[in-house]
């Protein structure tokens, strides 16, 4: 698990580097060492390290860091702050000032985390890059799943991924959950939108039944989360975001194909607007859920078009509450996309009490952002969200896990600057 990476001894003044290496203890910690030929001269040394991500937020952290002689020393500890998923790229450098103010910055050096437990073998297409380990047909199966999402997502929605996608396919849960600190013991598998990677345990046995649409549920959320990406704090309709993302598993299963029937012989749907926030986290409630959302997309999708679609998500993105934005790119707020869509389904208009919403939408503080069923942050520092990799015992209930990983690099000068 201990990689050494020799870094670069080459400085640009009278400073010279001898070593600048980065112990890497995955996910442990990471170490980063320093050392001068002569520190003599020096007033001060400062590590500047990130991990490479797309975001909002811009975290570059800085850390004064002590001489101890001619060398310096310091621990980057994953256990305080959460790590970032195997795959992503750490990217370091030293600022070292001398006593008259001239400042040296070493060659940046980089390093890509490796969950080195396991034989990983890659297969990629365009854009996707997935590694396996466990059962060979593995990965060209999931990586011709992530394909077919990746292409209709393109073409019956326009949505298009801008950055290359990772996915890590671990043989058991339990392997995957192992290289994530923080993670719900229940996870079967995690989204890191930021850093455009997934996680997944995908046994060999049900890698076709139940590993082949997760990967295409998973990928949505990605692909989704970066196309429709808010630096303004909007938000998604959880009926809008599990929808996309059910609609993205391809045909639907008979599971969602039986609860849309039992909705309308028994006109038991819940009301639209229940949707926005989370779903009921466990059991067929939150299956049907799913369900519902996935027809309430298909019919915007469906009667309106890809455009309409694409506008609402760009509405949503610049900050609009989820009325507002219907009502500026469909005419019609959640009741009345409800209306819409249960008479399109031949099922009689719902009783809808008015809802002073007008006024109060945009002052109620967002719900939990993007839809998340459980956001549960179990230390500050980090949180990830997953749901179970069952809802009815069956592995093949599906997993839903939007999940916004934030990764907080914690160290003395935490900087973090929001992109202009
Ligand atoms: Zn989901």
């Amino acid at each position: 698990m201990l990689l050494l990476l020799a870094g670069s001894a080459h400085a640009q003044t009278s400073i010279t580097v001898t070593r600048n290496e980065a112990l890497v203890d995955f996910p442990q910690s990471v170490t980063f060492q320093l050392e001068l030929v002569d520190a003599s001269d020096v007033a001060e040394v400062n590590l500047v390290y990130e991990v490479d991500r797309s975001s909002c937020l811009e975290a570059n952290t800085a850390v004064p860091v002590p001489l101890e002689g001619n060398q310096a020393e310091w621990t980057w500890e994953m256990v305080r702050s959460g790590n970032p998923p195997p795959g992503a790229t750490l990217r370091w450098a030293w600022q070292i000032t001398d006593n008259s103010g001239n400042v040296t910055t070493t060659d940046e050096q980089s390093h890509t985390f490796v969950d080195d437990r396991f034989d990983w073998q890659t297969v990629s297409a365009p854009n996707i890059r997935l590694h396996w380990y466990e059962g060979d047909e593995v990965g060209p199966m999931l990586l011709e799943a992530a394909v077919a999402g990746l292409d209709q997502l393109q073409n019956e929605m326009g949505i298009t991924l801008d950055s290359e996608v990772q996915l890590f396919i671990y043989g058991e849960s339990d392997d995957m959950r192992e290289a994530v600190l923080y993670i719900q013991e229940w996870a079967g598998g995690v989204a890191f939108t930021d850093y455009n990677i997934i996680l997944i345990g995908v046994p060999p046995r049900i890698a076709e039944s139940w590993g082949v649409p997760t990967v295409r549920h998973e990928l949505a959320h990605l692909v989704i989360g970066q196309f429709g990406r808010s630096c303004v704090g909007g938000s998604r309709p959880t009926w809008l975001e599990e929808g996309l993302a059910t609609y993205a598993e391809g045909t639907p299963s008979e599971r969602v194909l039986a609860d849309i029937a039992t909705g309308i012989e028994d006109n038991s749907f819940e009301p639209v607007r229940s949707l926005n926030g989370s779903f009921s986290a466990h059991g067929t409630e939150a299956g049907i859920a799913y369900s519902q959302s996935y027809s309430v997309v298909k019919f915007l999708l469906e009667t309106y078009g890809q455009a309409q679609l694409q506008a609402l998500i760009f509405t949503l993105a610049e900050g609009a509450g989820y009325d507002e934005a219907l009502e500026a790119v469909y005419g019609f707020n959640v009741d009345g996309l409800e209306q819409a869509w249960r008479q399109s389904l031949n099922l009689p208009a719902r009783e809808i009490p008015p809802t002073p919403t007008a006024v109060s939408a945009q002052a109620i503080p967002t719900i939990e952002p993007f839809g998340v069923p459980e956001s549960v942050p179990t230390e500050p520092a980090a949180a990830g969200t997953a749901v179970p990799p069952t809802t009815t015992g069956n592995p093949a209930g599906g997993i839903c896990n939007l999940t916004v990983f934030p990764l907080l690099l914690v160290g003395f000068g935490l900087v973090i600057r929001r992109r202009k």
